[in-house]
């Protein structure tokens, strides 16, 4: 078990594993949302551009599934250790807001949001939270609002990686939950290559491409997170 209050700067760092026993489903492997859908067709830039209405419908089928699910035990126990520990920052690959649906604060959401919406011009246009998004359009140019989630070479958001750089470089404590670590850049912000080197520790079942560069990997599931991190 790790006591947080033997750090000063803890930085949490989330994949879709994170939330898989809640349900939410992953992307790849065994459920994974790509064996059904393809990436090229329904979630990139390109694909927007080909047909709005089938990216947009399907990121709909996606919020209804993700809100169809609920947070579980290790969601709720990260939401109570950074009421102990307000510097606790949780940064995250995850879409699904279901850390703040805990009731924790999130530091930096790296592929975007499923409640998000932007234009490609003005920038973050629209956050409907968990709720309706209330127009299509910018209201400043009229552009149709694409969906503010999706891999890197989408996203458009610099200051949210610089800022959760900003926080990895200083943290004593890195603990990574349920990510395969291979998606770029995200994966690059695992400060393996830092000095001096944070503790470093992984949580997951299966062993990652990542996993040697930890110092320590857990094979535990995140739901058991109140067993394997204590305030
Ligand atoms: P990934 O799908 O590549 O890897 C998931 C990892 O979680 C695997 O290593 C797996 O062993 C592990 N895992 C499975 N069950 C677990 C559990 N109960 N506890 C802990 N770990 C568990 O996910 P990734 O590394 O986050 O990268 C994929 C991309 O997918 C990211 O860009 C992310 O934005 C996106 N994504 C997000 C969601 C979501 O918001 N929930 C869902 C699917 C994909």
């Amino acid at each position: 078990m790790i006591s947080l209050s033997a750090y000063s700067r803890v930085v949490i760092f989330t994949g879709a594993g994170m939330s898989a026993e809640s349900g939410v489903p992953t992307y790849r492997g065994r459920g994974g949302i790509w064996n059904q859908y393809r990436y090229e067709d329904y979630a990139c830039e390109r694909a927007f551009r080909r047909n709005a209405d089938a990216v947009l419908d399907f990121h709909e089928v996606r919020r209804e599934r993700v809100l169809a699910c609920a947070p579980h035990d290790g969601h709720f126990h990260l939401a109570k250790l950074q009421e102990r520990h307000p510097d606790l920052a949780i940064v995250t690959q995850n879409i699904d807001r279901m850390h703040q649906r805990a009731g924790a604060r999130v530091a930096a959401e790296l592929h975007g949001s499923l409640w998000r919406r932007r234009c490609p011009t003005h920038g973050i246009s629209e956050d409907a939270e968990s709720g309706q998004f209330r127009t299509p359009q910018c209201q400043r140019c009229g552009a149709t609002l694409r969906p503010d989630s999706g891999r890197s070479e989408d996203a458009g958001d610099h200051g949210v990686f610089a800022a959760a750089e900003r926080l990895i470089a200083q943290c004593d404590l890195f603990v990574s939950i349920g990510t395969s670590a291979i998606v770029m850049p995200a994966a690059s912000l695992i400060p393996f290559d830092r000095r001096p080197r944070p503790r470093l520790v992984e949580i997951n079942p299966e062993e990652t491409e990542a996993s040697a560069g930890f110092e320590e990997s857990w094979r535990e599931r995140a739901s058991r997170l109140g067993d394997l991190v204590g305030a």
